[in-house]
């Protein structure tokens, strides 16, 4: 258990805005009845940057994300993806986004051809599948750590997954980075490393949970358990993404039938 300072600009002055309630799964996970001790998330005043703390410790983050699948792929690998994937296109939020994202970041280019896709965190590849399907886009490759995750991503796109960043050696024309950043300790360093798998003119398509989440969502809900540890507001994230040279294109948030929001944006580097 780590107490930390506001990630963004390091100031330790900060306001308590939630103490979550109720059972937290992925903490379970690691450690038995101790929600109490990890229920606090801040508003930085300084920067007004949104944090948990405390946070997990290095061991305790590699032995939940080890166990993740474990609480996602219920109840057996194959019929949690194949329900997620077969969602009427009105609540599946994944085609939602490839109609967003096609009609703002694919509009103008003459054809596939040539052009190559790949998605940073891509779990079981549910993002992967429906891209391939609705934006007729031939071959995303995938970086996934989390063994089993990755292995039914490979199954079922039919494509090959990365374990680690540092395993791709090539650059990509568009690069998806879909609700990752809320995980990451240190996404200035995670920004560095994409960066390199990028080129001149790559688009990114980030998303991440919008603060709106904290006026909409009950204490006890799901986006404010263990695994997301930032919120990231427009200005904090844009001044980041600035800090790595990534201008923003476009963005929206959108809120979903069970009141969860996401923030997205098309990103370019400049
Ligand atoms: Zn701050």
């Amino acid at each position: 258990m780590i107490d930390v300072n506001c990630y963004n600009c390091k100031s330790n002055k900060k306001k308590l805005i939630l103490k979550q309630t109720g059972k937290d799964t992925y903490l379970e996970l690691i450690h038995k009845n101790k929600g109490s001790l990890f229920n606090k998330w801040f508003s930085c005043l300084d920067c007004g940057f949104i944090y948990r703390s405390p946070v997990l410790t290095e061991p305790e983050i590699k032995k939940m994300y080890d166990l993740y699948d474990t609480l996602v792929m219920k109840p057996d690998a194959d019929s949690y993806f194949d329900r997620i994937f077969n969602l009427p296109k009105k609540i599946s939020e994944n085609y939602q986004k490839c109609v967003w994202f096609k009609k703002n970041a694919l509009k103008n280019l003459p054809s596939f051809n040539k052009i190559s896709f790949i998605e940073v965190g891509s779990g079981s590849g549910l993002f992967m599948a429906t891209a391939k399907k609705y934006l007729n886009i031939e071959k995303i490759y995938g970086v996934e750590p989390n063994t089993k995750m990755r292995k039914l991503a490979e199954k079922k796109v039919g494509t090959k997954v990365f374990k680690k960043l540092s395993e791709v050696r090539e650059k990509f024309d568009f690069i998806f980075v879909l609700k990752v950043l809320e995980h990451i300790k240190d996404p200035r360093k995670f920004l560095k490393e994409i960066k390199k798998i990028s080129k001149k003119k790559t688009t990114f398509f980030f998303e991440v949970p919008d603060v709106v989440d904290f006026i909409n969502l009950k204490d006890d809900n799901s986006r404010f358990w263990i695994p997301h540890i930032y919120y990231f507001n427009r200005k904090t994230l844009f001044s980041i993404l600035n800090e790595f040279n990534m201008k923003v294109i476009t963005s929206r948030t959108i809120i979903s039938n069970n009141k969860r929001s996401f923030f997205q944006l098309l990103v370019k580097n400049i």
